[in-house]
This record gives structure tokens, C-alpha cells and sequence, in this order.
């Protein structure tokens, strides 16, 4: 149906009336003062969603743009780094610091279990020349809804003393707690499209005041990602270049409505309906990709043993006009992901559990009584 469209994708999320409201007029200069207050507020937001007193830089690009800025800003070639990789955006991590000549000693985990933190103690322990400056990682691993334990891993860093701690935190702001400087994360990554209830476009990198004095001895390759440039403008209430001034009258809406709804009840809303999705799925008897307890609070990977999740996806779009994210890579056809990251009630959980359950019994590969899932959600909704 026409404009019926409801997202339930780990981005782009859904966008509030009011957001894009915000969007539909004329760009104003960015040179102007009307622009210097834009990023002035939005400036204060963003430490507020970050919880920190450093500064968070705003890069017109994609979630990537930040990961990449992240690594070109605090490190140097050759320099040792550690990378977690558990799925997808692990194996970007590796890539980007690949490219940039970065010595990586990758930690794995299998795809659906979570990074072990005692594996990075002992890396880091066994360290004694203190060659290791980096220990670069994603906390929401969005390929297979797997929650990372970031705040323990960055505990091993500061044991270490001389390495950063980086994170690709795009699915994970907004969704669950960050407190940046409380956990001592150095760098920290996200995207607009993601928790921000916002389009794609902007891209966000939060540093710490330890990731600056890297920043001073960084030789990788730099221009439109030097994040010196950021911070001398951010300072003056400006952006180096001609930024997404539409997109920044979003983000002071989207950021606006996410000051009235409070940290700790966007966090809440979250959990829940991680609780409810994960509940229901495993009601109507489709197994969760994620390990038991590490579930991610922005999406839920599930692996319907026996049913085609791209033919259950496909459906479920073309009847409910509800897009669910694939599986990526290997995970094609055997994983679909129920994205509830960012715009979402309690009303779509319902709504997206309810399509599911219509969607298997139309294929007739229903495993549970209709209506199953929907009890289970409900359930979790309410307690
Ligand atoms: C979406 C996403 C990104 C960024 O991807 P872009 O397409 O560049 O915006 C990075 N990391 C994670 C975990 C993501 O979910």
C-alpha cells in the first residue's frame, strides 16, 4: 500500500513527523549565526547522548565515515591494534585498519556469541612492551544482534594504560547505556540513521581527551576526515565544510525529542522490546540467532531452522509492508533480523510479531498456535 511502508531494518530507522517537519525548509548558510546556534545546541545534545564533557564531532557521511575517521585520527601506520570480530562490523574494523597499514591482531568470536572480554585481558596483560595503542571493537554487532561487554573490555584497556579503546557504538547509542567517560571509551562511532530516529547522512565521533593527545602524534593520511579541523570549527560553533545543514535541523529536532523522553526511558523502551521480540519468537518456536543473555537491544537475529527467511521476509513485506532486514553474507536465506532500534513503540513490535506469525501461517510452516507470539509480546510489553 502506498506510504504504508514501516521499517523494522537496523537502518534506516523510522523518522518522527516532527523530524522531517524540521527538514522541509530552505537550508540556511553555514556560515551564518542562525547556523552557529544549530551547532552550538546540538553540540550540548550530543555530549548529553554521549554522557561526556569531550567533544563529539558531526561528519556529513555514513556510519563508515566515522569508523574510518576514528582510525585515521588516533592511530599511525604500522601501529599494533587489537580488533574484535564477531560479524559483520568486526570484519569492517579490520578492513579499515587494514587498508590504513595498521598491524591487526584480530580476536574472533563465532558469529552470534559475543567478543570475550578475558581474551583481550590477556592480549592486553601480555603486552609488557606496551606496543599495543589500539583495541578497536563493535559494540551492537548489528550482522547478528549480539550485545559485546564494552564497558569490560574497556576496563582491560585502561588496565593496560597506553592503548585506546575504539568503538563502533552506531547500533548501540541511543539503544542502551554509553556513558562514554564513565567507562573510559576513547573514541566512539555512530551514524544518524540509526538510533537517532533521523536519515542517513550525518555520522558522529565522539573523543576523549586521550584520544587528542593520539590525535597529535597520528601520521595516517588526512583531509576531509581530519578531525583537528572538526574540533578547531566545533569550537567556533561551526563545521569545516559545507555540511548536511538540512540534516543538522533534524538532528536538533531528533535530539530534541530524545531530551523529553530521557535517557533512561529511551534505554528502558529499548530493553523491553528486546524482551517482547525475543519472547515471541521463541514462542511461535524460531530459534534466536544471539547467544542466550547477549541479545542486542536494537535487533533480534533469528534463525528459523527448516524455513527459508527470505522467502518468509519477502512475504511478510510484499502483505504487511514491513521491511525486515536478511541475513548477511553466509547467514542469507537462514537468518532474518527484527530491527527495533530508534522510532519504535510498542505498537510495531506487536504489529511486526503479529505479520510473522499471519506470514507462517499463510506458508503453512506455522509451529505454534497463532497468536502465540503475540501472547508472549503482550506479556513482555506489560511486565
Ligand atoms: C549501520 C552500521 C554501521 C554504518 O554503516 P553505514 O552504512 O556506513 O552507515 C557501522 N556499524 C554498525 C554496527 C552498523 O550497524
Amino acid at each position: 500500500m502506498q506510504d504504508k511502508l514501516t521499517l523494522m531494518i537496523p537502518g534506516p530507522t523510522p523518522v518522527p513527523e516532527t523530524v522531517l517537519q524540521a527538514m522541509a525548509r530552505h537550508p540556511i548558510g553555514h556560515r551564518s549565526g542562525d547556523f552557529q546556534k544549530i551547532v552550538r545546541r546540538t553540540t550540548e545534545q550530543l555530549q548529553w547522548l554521549h554522557q561526556t564533557k569531550g567533544h563529539v564531532l558531526v561528519i556529513t557521511g555514513s556510519g563508515t565515515a566515522a569508523m574510518e575517521a576514528a582510525i585515521v585520527n588516533t592511530l599511525s601506520r604500522g601501529d599494533k591494534v587489537l580488533c574484535g570480530d564477531n560479524g559483520k562490523f568486526g570484519e569492517r574494523w579490520v578492513k579499515v585498519a587494514k587498508a590504513y597499514g595498521l598491524n591487526v591482531e584480530v580476536i574472533k568470536a563465532e558469529w552470534g556469541q559475543p567478543l570475550d572480554p578475558e581474551a583481550f585481558r590477556a592480549a592486553l596483560e601480555s603486552d609488557t612492551a606496551k606496543e599495543i595503542r589500539g583495541v578497536i571493537l563493535t559494540h551492537s554487532e548489528t550482522s547478528t544482534g549480539v550485545i559485546n561487554d564494552l564497558q569490560a573490555i574497556a576496563g582491560h584497556v585502561k588496565a593496560h594504560g597506553t592503548a585506546l579503546t575504539i568503538a563502533d557504538c552506531v547500533t548501540s547509542l541511543g539503544a542502551c547505556d554509553v556513558p562514554m567517560d564513565a567507562w573510559g571509551v576513547d573514541v566512539v562511532g555512530s551514524g544518524s540513521q540509526k538510533g537517532y530516529m533521523m536519515p542517513p547522512g550525518l555520522s558522529f565521533v565522539a573523543m576523549s581527551e586521550r584520544a587528542w593527545t593520539a590525535y597529535e602524534r597520528s601520521d595516517l593520511p588526512k583531509f576531509y576526515l581530519d578531525l583537528g579541523k572538526y574540533r578547531k570549527a566545533a569550537d567556533d560553533d561551526s563545521n569545516p565544510f559545507t555540511p548536511a545543514i538540512n540534516l543538522y535541523f533534524a538532528l536538533e529536532a531528533a535530539l530534541g525529542m530524545m531530551q523529553k523522553e530521557g535517557l533512561e526511558a529511551i534505554f528502558a523502551r529499548h530493553e523491553r522490546h528486546r524482551r517482547a521480540t525475543q519472547a515471541a519468537m521463541k514462542a511461535i518456536g524460531l530459534p534466536l540467532y544471539a547467544a542466550e543473555g547477549h541479545g542486542s537491544p536494537a535487533i533480534t537475529a533469528v534463525a528459523p531452522e527448516g524455513i527459508d527467511a527470505e522467502a518468509l521476509r519477502k512475504q511478510v513485506k510484499e502483505r504487511f509492508d514491513i521491511l525486515l532486514a536478511g541475513g548477511q553474507d553466509h547467514l542469507k536465506g537462514k537468518v532474518f533480523r527484527i530491527g527495533h532500534l530508534g522510532f519504535v513503540c510498542d505498537r510495531d513490535v506487536l504489529t511486526a510479531v503479529a505479520a510473522i506469525e499471519a506470514t507462517l501461517q499463510d506458508l503453512g510452516l506455522a509451529k505454534a498456535p497463532i497468536g502465540a507470539g503475540v501472547a508472549a509480546a503482550a506479556a513482555a510489553l506489560a511486565g
